[in-house]
């Protein structure tokens, strides 16, 4: 977009404050995710939940000077103002305006699953035949479309939208803004359905998006959807794929001997060859397939299209670097769009310092002086303090780029100069396209190598904490445990990212726990749950709230607090015992407590309690009598405080098995990594966490031959033994060797043979065809489960995760 102040004023009918002749490109709504704040609107957005205004300020202090507000500050200088009378409304007003301005042929999805893979994959192949805008990340909602369709400037010619509800009326109102062309009509499950009266009725709201549609593609397996788009939009060009025979694009040939799929189109065959072949890839191919059919691409084109899908891998990975560099290595493709989502990545690290490797963008006809033009203006809104280009294309564009800044014909040149190995203490991007393999400069860069990682996925962080909060009122907060270096996942990395997603509270075991999070920056209130007399000063110092759980400690602890200086009321957490017998005030202890807290300069902060039992179904009537003593005690005590503390008793499975006792705050632990001892929640959880490490070695072991020390296996034919580097000193219990325990290679079980060594164990690979040394093996993830792990191990997740040593090393993944 591209607009004057006045011009977005007349448009949704605001007032402005302020200078009226700015424009105005984009539109933030996140202060924190801010990468250009030239022609930049920051928008406070209200929603029931939360309101944008509180981060006026910290957008202003990033050097924002246009805020959309439905209420004015005047105590921020030179600020231009526009004050809406409601915050989404207005957003919505002005993406309609600008759609329906727009030139674009558009796209929209919709649907209950695969909406973000397929807009994605239309994107990854429709990108260098039109210049193409799509919605970022899965911004889908009532926020998200509006904010989306802004994007769309004047050299588009394509625009891909998803769009998702999750309430009545919802589609009604995105319609009102957005109308495809072309509509998208993914499968149609039962997510979301809960707040419809039935499922027809939810599809009778999707379906309102494809009014002004021009075709209509869906997924006619649900006889349902079938039958309500036929009656209700006969008059429309109307395509059905599926597995079923009535569609019109569907599978004709799935030979898994066969390398190749043939697809029904219509009247025609197109056969291309799959890798994959779950029916979830499957039916999203065919949805990809129809669309780029009505986009006109040919038939050879959309082979080669689906085959370059396989290649990229969409993701950004952080590693640690040496000199203390953090290396955010993104070197899988290279867009404008995913230089803008890298670039918002790295502003969520704090180090000061930052260097960009850089290539050329391959396989787009623009013009290259604007488009490097645009590139170079994205690159120095980041201060960079170096920059590194590489490509014949890009180098040309040198004088461009603000900071200082080298040329490399490519990476090999790169890595032959000495510049790169000599940054110390920055962060480090790494983003190019494929064909310049710039990973090289990640193996030169990287720290620890090791074939054996611990790769934690922090999108299913976010999403398992997001199923749990779904569960509880929206004004429930949630305290993330992070102790044990987070459950072994490493507890900066973890912490950080809950803290950028505003998780309320942290809680660890130990003060030294707490400071480290300091120290490296963390500002969210820690709970420290076992606070130790050496360490009280620390917690003072560091601003840490302890656990107070006796009498003793709390005389203790006031103590210090009083020698220290502090002096404003220092907040603590009160811990009851109610049966668990570990930590806390008993009943009869409540009045003494009552009264040496009568004259201490303290503040209750909360009263808590924690559950024993609170995932075996078996002990749920012990469980409710611990709840009905918190209950209790807990109302006793605060009745007799001067201030109201809020009160908590969940852990994980708690805030599944007993929601109704979320009082105002839950604590999240094992259920934020993934696991639950529900089959129903855990299938609605991700998992976080994959162990997994590669073959060093593959031996043809004669028969009558033994593995391993003592000789514990001896084959009993000519078997193929493959060597892997994890062994016990890794974290793997020794007492899983011996064909206790397995892992897993190409999706195979193959059992670990004789005893496991301290940095290696064996296993027969006999049942796995084409295995090879340097494949990938899988200690655990999702085959093995970590919870099938843990059975071998004979313990709990909880155990293997924090059992796993720390020298391996810990990747984190973000899509
Ligand atoms: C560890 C811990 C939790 C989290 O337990 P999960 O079962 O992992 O959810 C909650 N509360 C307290 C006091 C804890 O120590």
């Amino acid at each position: 977009m591209n607009y004057t102040i006045q011009q977005i004023a007349d448009i949704t009918d605001t007032e402005v404050i302020g200078d009226k002749y700015l424009s105005i490109k984009n539109i933030a709504f996140d202060s924190r995710i801010i990468y250009s704040t030239k022609h930049t609107a920051f928008v406070a957005i209200n929603t029931k939940k939360n309101s944008g205004e509180k981060f006026i300020e910290s957008a202003i202090d990033r050097g924002i000077n246009v805020i959309i507000s439905e209420h004015h500050y005047p105590q921020f200088e030179n600020v231009t103002w526009i004050i809406v009378k409601n915050s989404i409304e207005f957003l919505q007003k002005l993406a309609q305006f600008h759609f329906e301005h727009s030139k674009i042929q558009s796209i929209g999805i919709t649907g209950s699953n695969g909406k973000t893979i397929l807009k994605e994959w239309l994107y990854q192949c429709l990108w260098n035949e039109f210049p193409t805008v799509k919605s970022p990340k899965s911004f889908n909602s009532q926020i998200g479309l509006p904010l989306s369709l802004l994007q769309i400037n004047s050299a588009h010619q394509l625009g891909i939208f998803e769009v998702g509800i999750s309430m009545p009326d919802e589609m009604q109102r995105l319609e009102n803004i957005f109308h495809p062309q072309i509509g998208l009509l993914t499968h149609i499950g039962t997510a979301h359905a809960a707040n419809f009266t039935s499922e027809e009725d939810l599809i009778d709201e999707k379906l309102k998006l494809f009014k002004d549609s021009e075709v209509i593609i869906f997924n006619g397996d649900n006889q349902i959807v079938f039958n309500k788009i036929n009656s209700l939009y006969s008059g429309k060009k109307l395509i059905s794929y599926g597995f079923d025979e009535a569609n019109d694009v569907r599978i004709k040939n799935n030979n898994s001997k066969n390398e190749n799929v043939v697809v029904q189109y219509l009247g025609e065959e197109i056969i291309f060859p799959v890798h994959q072949r779950d029916e979830a890839t499957l039916i999203n191919a065919l949805a990809l397939i129809t669309v780029l059919k009505q986009l006109k691409i040919s038939n050879e084109k959309i082979v080669d299209k689906i085959n370059s899908l396989k290649a990229v891998e969409m993701r950004l990975e952080a590693i640690e670097g040496i000199k203390n560099n953090i290396i955010i290595n993104d070197s899988f493709n290279l867009d404008l769009d995913s230089l803008k989502t890298s670039l918002q990545f790295l502003n969520e690290y704090k180090k000061a310092k930052k260097s960009l490797v850089l290539t050329d963008i391959i396989g787009v006809n623009a013009n290259s002086k604007e488009l490097y033009g645009e590139v170079s203006e994205l690159v120095n809104d980041q201060n960079f303090d170096t920059v590194f280009l590489i490509g014949e294309k890009i180098t040309q564009f040198k004088y461009l780029f603000k900071s200082k800044t080298f040329t490399f014909i490519d990476a090999q040149e790169l890595i032959d100069n000495k510049h790169l190995t000599e940054i110390e203490n920055q962060i480090i991007l790494l983003k190019g396209a494929r064909k310049f393999q710039i990973e090289k400069l990640k193996d030169l860069l990287e720290l620890r190598k090791h074939d054996t990682v611990l790769e934690v996925n922090l999108n299913a962080i976010l999403h398992n904490i997001n199923y749990h909060k779904s569960l509880l009122k929206p004004t429930t907060k949630m305290m993330a445990m992070v102790k044990a270096n987070a459950y072994g996942l490493g507890s900066y990395e973890i912490s950080e990212f809950l803290q950028h997603h505003h998780i309320d509270y942290l809680g660890v075991a130990y003060a030294d726990e707490g400071v480290e999070l300091r120290k490296k920056g963390i500002t969210t209130p820690i709970v420290v749950m076992n606070p130790e007399q050496h360490s009280y000063d620390a917690i003072i110092q560091y601003n840490l709230e302890p656990e107070i759980y006796s009498l003793r400690v709390l005389e203790l602890f006031y103590d210090s607090v009083q020698k220290s200086g502090f002096d404003k009321k220092y907040p603590i957490h009160i811990k009851l015992e109610t049966g668990m017998h570990r930590l806390g005030f008993k009943e009869y202890e409540l009045d003494q407590l009552i009264q040496s807290l009568v004259h201490k300069n303290l503040t209750i902060q909360s009263v808590f309690s924690h559950l024993s039992s609170s995932d075996i179904p078996d002990e749920k009537e012990f469980t409710m009598k611990q709840l009905k003593i918190f209950e209790k005690n807990s109302s006793y005590l605060i009745e007799k405080l001067n201030n109201r503390p809020f009160r908590h008793i969940l852990n994980s499975s708690g805030i599944t098995n007993y929601t109704d006792y979320q009082y105002d705050l839950v604590r999240i632990g094992i259920g934020m990594l993934g696991e639950s001892s529900d089959f129903e929640i855990q299938k609605q959880l991700q998992s976080t966490v994959s162990f997994k490490t590669v073959i060093s070695q593959i031996s043809l072991v004669e028969n009558g031959e033994s593995v391993g020390y003592s000789r514990k296996y001896k084959t009993d034919h000519l078997t193929k033994i493959a060597t892997i580097p994890v062994g016990y000193a890794d974290g793997i219990p020794r007492l899983i060797g011996n064909e206790v325990g397995n892992v897993g290679i190409h999706k195979t079980l193959v059992p670990i043979v004789g005893n496991i060594c301290m940095d290696m164990m064996m296993i027969n690979v006999d049942s796995v065809s084409n295995v090879k040394e340097g494949d990938t093996v899988t200690v655990f993830n999702s085959k093995p489960s970590l919870k099938e792990f843990a059975g071998y191990c004979k313990t709990i997740t909880y155990e293997v995760l924090t059992s796993i040593s720390p020298r391996v090393k810990r990747i984190y993944i973000k899509d």
